[in-house]
């Protein structure tokens, strides 16, 4: 690993002052050496320079930041999570528990118990693709700014089955696919004082509007929070994923399902999938096969059959397809 400095940042502010590149810059060399990132638990950062994609010369830590540390919860204004507070705060937050089941389910099944202590909120929605090929410093793919995505004739087992044109890597956050489920927005603050608040949706940047980044965020950006709307006593939530051994792992398939219901009826559906595309996402045709129906058995395997049209599966990932039809069809019938 290269000598790095390192910088303890007390304040919001004090810590953009003191960043110069998001790491996905310097790993597209698109910054000079004197690159200065943010750092929160470091597993992905850490694990980043270990492997030696990137080698910043200043770490800027932001885990000690006042502040960012907090979940508040409010009937009316719903959710609000510190981009600091780790998914072990998260997995035991009994509100999260109550009210956002598929969130508790998705932070509670991340990693393992000693990442979950030290993966922040923040570091899980800024972090990297875990490609092999893309974690390799044999390969120089697409998202590091060659012409080649070496999985699309390679060892493409774990990688996207949709919008896979470009890239097929998939992103490694399970936890943005019941973010996204629940229409959470991400709270961004700027060197400039200024603050934007970002939808999930609108947060993934795709390989094919720019294949250096997967996300939008800008070096001179920080995350402080994220913030989910209530939910009600008609919301049904269930979050499952599905990886290749039941001990720690990244998903193969996961999926995220946030129902409003009235009786046994389905008003309102929000289906999302991640580890299918190289962000998650929504399957509108999933959700409009479900809304306005009666859960049942049949209508549960119409909205999985829904979910995988389009699907252009891979050389060696095509058992994908009936994976996610299987998991959002339990996933539905789990609200029930
Ligand atoms: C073995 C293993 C298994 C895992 N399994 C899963 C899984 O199943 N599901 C899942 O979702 N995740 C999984 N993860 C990923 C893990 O959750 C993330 O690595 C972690 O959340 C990153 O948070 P961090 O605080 O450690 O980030 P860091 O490593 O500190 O930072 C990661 C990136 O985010 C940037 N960053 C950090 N905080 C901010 C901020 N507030 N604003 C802007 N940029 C920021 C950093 O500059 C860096 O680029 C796994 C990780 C490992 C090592």
């Amino acid at each position: 690993m290269n000598k790095f400095s390192w910088y303890d940042a007390k304040t919001v502010n004090d810590a953009l002052e003191q960043v110069n590149a998001t790491v996905s810059e310097v790993l597209a060399s698109k910054v000079s050496d004197q690159s200065a990132v943010f750092k929160c638990g470091g597993t992905d950062l850490l694990d980043m320079m270990k492997e030696g994609l990137v080698a910043p010369k200043k770490i800027v830590n932001i885990k000690n930041i006042a502040g960012l540390d907090a979940i508040s919860y409010h009937q009316k204004s719903g959710l609000k999570i510190g981009a600091n507070v780790t998914l072990a705060q998260m997995e035991a937050n009994a509100e999260i528990k109550q009210n956002y089941l598929a969130l508790h389910q998705a932070v509670a099944h991340a990693g393992t118990p000693q990442i979950r202590n030290m993966a922040s909120l923040g570091g899980n929605l800024a972090q990297r693709t875990r490609c092999w090929y893309f974690r390799s410093l044999d390969h120089e793919c697409l998202r590091k700014g060659s012409g080649t995505c070496f999985a699309r004739n390679g060892e493409n087992e774990f990688h996207a089955i949709m919008k896979n044109g470009s890239c097929s890597s998939v992103h490694a956050s399970s936890v943005s696919t019941a973010l996204m489920a629940f229409d959470a927005s991400v709270e961004i603050a700027a060197a400039d004082g200024k603050k934007r608040t970002v939808k999930m949706t609108e947060f993934f940047v795709t390989p094919g509007d720019d294949s250096s980044r997967e996300s939008i965020l800008e070096a001179n950006e920080l995350i402080t929070a994220v913030i989910i709307p209530p939910s009600g006593s008609k919301t049904k939530s269930y979050y499952i994923k599905q990886g290749a051994r039941e001990s720690y792992d990244w998903a193969i398939a996961d999926v995220a399902v946030v129902l409003e219901v009235s009786g046994s009826k389905c008003k309102n559906a929000n289906i999302v999938l991640g580890a299918a595309a190289p962000v998650p996402i929504r399957s509108e045709a999933a959700s409009t096969a479900l809304i306005g129906k009666e859960i049942t058995e049949q209508t549960a395997k119409d909205s999985a059959e829904a979910s995988m049209k389009g699907a252009t599966p891979l050389s060696k990932n095509a058992y994908k397809v009936p994976l996610f039809k299987a998991i959002v069809k339990r996933a539905i019938l789990k609200t029930t």
